[in-house]
């Protein structure tokens, strides 16, 4: 656990298959931009999307990086906050939705608890997230 008050570089990906996709994202980063520091964006991949049953619009993703102060857990609240800006809803496991934010690397912290696994399960096996990471991380 980070206890200095020295910013830590964490890594958020972003994603988006309804709806304005473009402004979702845009409205992300801006929003992401009010409490980290030092803020790279990739550029935004369009992907098929992975591992669903049923059909769904292909996604907008991109990965931001960035300091922050904020704690591991007050910072996923902050992004489950402006997910619910965008409107989004769980109807289902991987429904297609306005806005994902996903912590993927919070330093080099590895965190398991029920509501926050650290670094991301499964991220590595992403391209969608490993190819706009590599831009910004
Ligand atoms: P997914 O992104 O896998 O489709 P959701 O966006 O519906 O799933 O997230 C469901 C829950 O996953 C969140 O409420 C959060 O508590 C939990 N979660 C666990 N680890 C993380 C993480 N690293 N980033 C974001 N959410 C996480
Ligand atoms: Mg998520």
């Amino acid at each position: 656990m980070t206890t200095s008050g020295l910013p830590t570089r964490v890594a958020i990906a972003l994603g988006s298959n309804l709806g304005d996709r473009q402004a979702h994202l845009a409205y992300a980063i801006e929003r992401l931009r009010e409490f980290l520091t030092n803020v790279r964006v990739s550029s935004i991949h369009e992907t098929a999307p992975e591992g669903v049953d049923e059909p769904q619009p292909d996604y907008l993703n991109a990965v931001v990086s960035g300091g922050t102060t904020l704690q591991p857990l007050a910072l996923l609240h902050r992004l489950l906050t402006i997910e619910r800006e965008r409107g989004r809803t769980r109807p289902s496991l991987r429904a297609s939705r306005t806005l994902d934010l996903d912590l993927i690397l919070y330093g080099d912290d590895v965190i398991n608890t029920p509501e926050l696994t650290v670094p991301h399960p499964r991220y590595k096996d992403r391209k969608f997230v490993t190819e706009p990471l590599s831009e910004v991380w």
